[in-house]
């Protein structure tokens, strides 16, 4: 049983003015494992002032200086790769695949960030005037439980590089995550203030983040519902945000797919990090001309997916984060039924064999129009629709056709039709053909996913504001 009971404020770590606790569990055995002690609104402002006092002087470093703590920040994540892994194992219930690579994913957003930043210019002339890039302020993060590492990583490395100082809330169900990664951070030996990381409450320490007047920014990912609460909180003190928010991604296999390479790649994209991801490609649009066969593909792909322990390798999709989250997406899969949908592999409560732990059946539904609420609203679990489109158009308007637009995946055999498609796409990402990764390339929504962007020049640029000096 793990007691987590400190926060870390100006280099330190201290015992939070806030008295709540909060249960810690194994999503995959429904097991208490731990509590966290949350700090409040008067913990929260702790953290800015501290944040505030390390400010003037951290605006001022150098490019090496920076570039310096960046791979400082890196190697310290690494020295604990095991360690974090287990954690994010044990209270997430991420599979094997997943927490497989976070780790790395989380220590490489520093390098990333040292590698835009070494290629940086800070000043530019333009005509008579001298333009220079300069850092917001105290920068504030507010960040998911569902890859606590690398939104932490991603978002302190942007700030370092862009000479800002930040405090960051992790979400509250992530606490031994966050106590290995802060202990890490630690480490890496920063000048006090630079970081201050506050487990807390969302309508408590999140809500004083994001209203707080010496806040100049916030970088948020997580829900739409609560991205538009800190835009609205911040609207008053006109703070800048990068909102990375909800994502309903189109999963679109063209008529010329193979499909024996494209469903492997459909399903893996789909259920990513067992559904809980926003950049999960739920809504598979299918040609109508070839829909019975991609049907049955998608059948035998589904039915071949392991469910269950996180730690199996041969594992694609672990537990559910929570209690909360389990019966919301078992609520899902009954209201696909009532919508008319019908369920071509999957279905309502635990897979076979397992009789604990908020694990879901994989399900995959057909029948589905866009209209459904199954095929508008973010499940957030292993829950994928079918919908069939008659030609191109038709498949590019139903894309396009919803209140999101963070990634979006196009399968074809003739990569310029794949692109003809992804350039009509309203989507921050689209990938073609299950294409790897890209850090450097910018990161976010269209819609209602989001605002601004992360990662690279876009998410730097993110965090700077020009100054023009005319002479
Ligand atoms: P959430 O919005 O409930 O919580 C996210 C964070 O916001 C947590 O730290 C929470 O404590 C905090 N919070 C809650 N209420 C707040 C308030 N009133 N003021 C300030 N902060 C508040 O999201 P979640 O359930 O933790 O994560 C799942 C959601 O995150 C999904 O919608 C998913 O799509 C989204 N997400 C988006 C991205 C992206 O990059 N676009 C990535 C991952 C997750």
């Amino acid at each position: 049983m793990r007691s987590i009971t400190e926060i870390y404020i100006d280099g330190a770590f201290v015992t939070p003015h806030g008295q709540e606790t909060v249960d810690l569990f194994n999503p995959s055995t429904e097991e208490k494992i731990g509590s966290v002690r949350l700090g409040d609104r008067e913990d929260a402002r702790a953290a800015i002032v501290a944040a505030k006092r390390t400010f003037p002087a951290f605006s001022r470093t150098s490019k090496a200086e920076r570039i310096d703590m960046l791979t400082r920040l890196s190697a310290a994540v690494s020295a604990r790769t095991e360690e974090l892994t287990a954690a994010m194992a044990e209270e997430y219930g991420a599979p094997h695949y997943f927490t497989g690579f976070s780790v790395s994913h989380a220590a490489s957003a520093f390098l990333n960030m040292a590698a835009t930043l070494e290629n940086y210019d800070f000043t530019r002339r333009i005509g008579r005037a001298e333009v220079t890039m300069q850092p917001l302020g105290v920068v504030a993060a507010i960040t998911p439980w569902n890859s606590n590492y690398g939104f932490i990583c991603g978002k302190l490395a942007t700030a370092i590089a862009a000479g800002s100082t930040i405090v960051i809330k992790p979400s509250e169900m992530s606490g031994m995550q966050t106590q290995i990664l802060t202990e890490c951070l630690h480490d890496a030996g920063l000048p006090k203030g630079v970081f201050n990381i506050v487990n807390g409450r969302g309508d408590v320490a999140g809500a004083e983040f994001s209203a707080h007047p010496d806040i100049a920014k916030v970088t948020f990912t997580g829900s739409t519902a609560v991205g538009k609460q800190i835009l609205k909180a911040g609207a008053e003190t006109l703070k800048r945000v990068t909102l990375e928010l909800g994502g309903k991604g189109a999963n679109i296999i063209l008529a010329d797919a193979d499909l024996d390479q494209a469903i492997p790649i459909v399903l893996t994209m789909g259920l990513t990090n067992s559904g809980q991801a926003c950049i999960a490609g739920t809504r598979i649009l299918a040609p109508k001309s070839r829909l019975p066969e991609i049907l049955m593909h998608l059948k035998t792909g589904m039915e071949a997916i392991r469910t269950g322990d996180p730690k199996d390798p041969q594992v694609r999709v672990g537990p559910m984060v929570s209690q909360k989250q389990f019966d919301r997406v078992q609520s899902y899969i009954r209201l696909g039924r009532e919508e008319g949908a019908e369920i071509l592999a999957g279905g309502e409560g635990r897979p076979d064999g397992i009789d604990r732990g908020w694990f879901i059946r994989p399900t995959i539904f057909t029948n589905v129009t866009n209209e459904m609420r199954i095929a508008r609203e973010e499940i957030f679990g292993p829950v994928l629709v079918v919908i069939s489109y008659e030609d191109d158009e038709d498949a590019i308007r139903i894309a396009n056709d919803t209140s999101y637009g963070l990634q979006a995946y196009v399968h074809s055999g003739d990569l310029d039709h794949a692109r003809k498609v992804a350039d009509r796409l309203e989507s921050g990402r689209v990938v073609v053909n299950g294409a790897p990764h890209e850090p450097l390339a910018p990161f976010g929504g269209f819609k209602q996913s989001g605002i601004g962007r992360e990662f690279g020049l876009f998410g730097l640029e993110a965090m700077l504001e020009p100054r023009a000096v005319l002479v």
